[in-house]
């Protein structure tokens, strides 16, 4: 069988500029993503990141990609409007993307939802519980009724997206505020996924639940039997034959 062809992608500035960042992620987010997906059989990760010429994310890497992940925070307006460009007609015409804590304001992120994808936010390291909403859901494969996540940055509703096609995880916060954290959305042939967690200073990546949530994520967002389709918009002829009535 195929394996599934991930990109992950991060913005990668972090890591360079803060010592918290690096000393929890040595090899860089996407290094610690790729490190987890890449452990299953069906699976098989490359990585890209914004300073690589069109940040990685070229045509032909694109083409070769069956779903994209993506993590950024500090350059979301780095991201060349043409990059988004493609990577907005490759979702439309099949390929899946999962957009991580951060990306909620990534150019990529807020093209796909047409809102301000905006949130409230507060970082004093409190406990999350995320409580499994959609059990039947694919993405909620092999979670209990909850899973909690010891140290967190809170992101609270209101949460601007478009009401998502699937929710799978809400999320509760200590101090008192909850928050759609795993959400799915179709897009042309494509699907999208919004995941919540995963804070550049903390171990999130680490935590199994977490690499749970991201590797059924991955699975389900493939694209569809048959691959990618380009939608155009043909003039056609009918199908059945007709007289239309004078
Ligand atoms: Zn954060």
């Amino acid at each position: 069988m195929a394996k599934i062809r991930v990109t992950v992608w991060n913005e990668f500035r972090h890591e360079k500029s803060h010592k918290a960042v690096s000393d929890v992620y040595p090899q860089g987010i996407h290094g610690q993503i790729a490190a987890f997906l890449g452990a299953n059989a069906d699976i098989t990760c490359r990585t890209a990141w914004l300073d690589q010429p069109e940040h990685g994310l070229t045509a032909e890497v694109l083409a070769d990609t069956d779903v994209l992940i993506w993590w950024g925070h500090m350059a979301h307006d780095e991201v060349k409007d043409e990059i988004v460009d493609r990577v907005q007609q490759a979702v439309l015409s099949g390929m899946g993307l999962i957009c991580l804590h951060s990306a909620h304001m990534s150019k990529v992120f807020r093209r796909m939802m047409g809102t301000s994808c905006t949130l409230k936010w507060r970082e004093v390291g409190e406990r999350e519980r995320l409580w499994v909403v959609n059990p039947g859901h694919p993405i909620a494969e092999g979670l209990g009724p909850y899973f909690e996540i010891p140290h967190v940055e809170m992101y609270g509703e209101y949460f601007d997206i478009p009401t998502p096609d699937e929710l799978v995880l809400m999320s509760w916060f200590q101090g008192g505020e909850v928050f759609r954290s795993c959400c799915a959305w179709y897009r042309g042939k494509g699907k999208v996924v919004y995941f919540r967690p995963g804070h550049e200073t903390l171990p999130i990546y680490y935590q199994p639940e977490v690499q749970t949530v991201v590797t059924n994520a991955v699975r389900w967002c493939k694209p569809a039997a048959g691959g990618r389709t380009v939608f155009t918009c043909p003039c056609v002829e009918p199908i059945e034959k007709f007289e239309v009535e004078k």
